[in-house]
């Protein structure tokens, strides 16, 4: 399968906890976001960019999106915690409310690039786990750094293409978070990640160290 949505911060949390996740998403690998556009990179990253434009297709995108959702055993949510605080982070952005789906078995979100492009207002996609395991201040700053990537997509890689995660990219959708939102929100998101990884997520380290 060639699905790819961004981004989990959250893993192995347990050995069951990671076999939970894989049984629920067999198919669905949760990786990545764009790459670095710099130097000779970005030059080629461009061309690249120029031709997905050019073939950017709604009706492949909303058909790629249903397909995963399908298969996430996803369903989009109109209340509760979830809902309610992309509700004011989405108004703290001054942007359209996001779709919300939850899916079973994951403490992670993400959210599907490209998706604002099809209707404006974009899909985050929340764990089951993530709304039992981030209390609400932590569970914003997680929303606000999913905000911060659906407000910063242009919409260059869709549903179905492959997309690198990056760490640029990450401490780039905390630092808008944080500008949006306040510190707090997402460094109590970020000290929970390394919370229920005792302390093995390095990437959350790092980037809980770059926000003090
Ligand atoms: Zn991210």
């Amino acid at each position: 399968m060639n699905h790819r949505v961004h981004c989990p911060q959250v893993w192995a949390l347990t050995q069951k906890g990671r076999d939970t996740a894989r049984a629920s998403v067999p198919t669905v690998r949760v990786l990545a976001v764009i790459g670095l556009l710099t130097g000779i990179l970005a030059a080629q990253v461009t061309v690249n960019v120029t031709g997905v434009r050019s073939q950017f297709n709604i009706q492949a995108q909303t058909a790629c999106e249903a397909d995963m959702l399908g298969k996430m055993g996803a369903r989009e949510v109109f209340s509760g915690k979830p809902y309610e605080l992309v509700t004011e982070v989405a108004r703290a952005y001054g942007r359209a409310i996001p779709h919300i789906y939850i899916f079973p078995g994951s403490p992670n979100m993400a959210y599907i690039a490209a998706s604002t492009a099809v209707d404006g207002h974009g899909k985050i996609l929340v764990g089951q786990q993530a709304t039992e395991l981030f209390d609400a201040v932590a569970f914003e700053g997680f929303l606000g750094h999913e905000m911060a990537h659906l407000v910063s997509d242009r919409a260059t890689e869709g549903c179905n293409d492959y997309i690198v995660r990056d760490p640029q990219t990450e401490a780039d959708a905390d630092a808008l978070a944080a500008r949006t939102l306040g510190t707090g929100p997402v460094k109590a998101f970020l000290q929970r990640v390394l919370a229920l990884t005792k302390g093995r997520n390095w990437d959350a380290r790092q980037r809980l160290q770059l926000l003090q």
